[in-house]
């Protein structure tokens, strides 16, 4: 999609701190950070948030939430936090589904 940023990033027509990629993700660091480590895990297909999803995303899916643990401890975390908004009112501001990993500090419970 043209006018999506996390697209332009995948792209490489944005500079990115890259964390990892293949075949179907990219990882990299938030550019607001909302604790010492904090990385959005994104799929190269443009897909508007996990409410559009269906079962034939379901390995894609499995695949972004297996890739984080490696993350983490790559990231010197023992332990993390995984958030997804979805639309407007679940404070989703970017149009391309993400998660985000959060870590580096003592995260207070929800
Ligand atoms: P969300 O509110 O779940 O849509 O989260 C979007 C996240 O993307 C926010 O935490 C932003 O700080 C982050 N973000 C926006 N633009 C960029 C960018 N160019 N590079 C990295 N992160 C970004
Ligand atoms: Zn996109």
């Amino acid at each position: 999609m043209t006018d999506c940023i996390f697209c332009k990033i995948i792209q490489k027509k944005m500079p990115t701190d890259f964390i990892f990629e293949d075949e179907h993700i990219v990882v990299f660091k938030d550019i607001h950070p909302k604790a010492r480590i904090h990385l959005l895990v994104v799929p190269k297909t443009h897909i508007k948030s996990l409410a559009e999803i269906s079962e034939k995303e379901a390995n894609l899916i499995a695949h972004m939430l297996l890739v984080m643990p490696s993350l983490a401890t790559r990231e010197g975390l023992k332990g993390f936090r995984t958030i997804i908004n979805t639309g407007k009112e679940g404070g989703q501001v970017i149009d391309h589904l993400h998660f985000h990993l959060l870590g580096g500090d003592h995260l207070p419970g929800m």
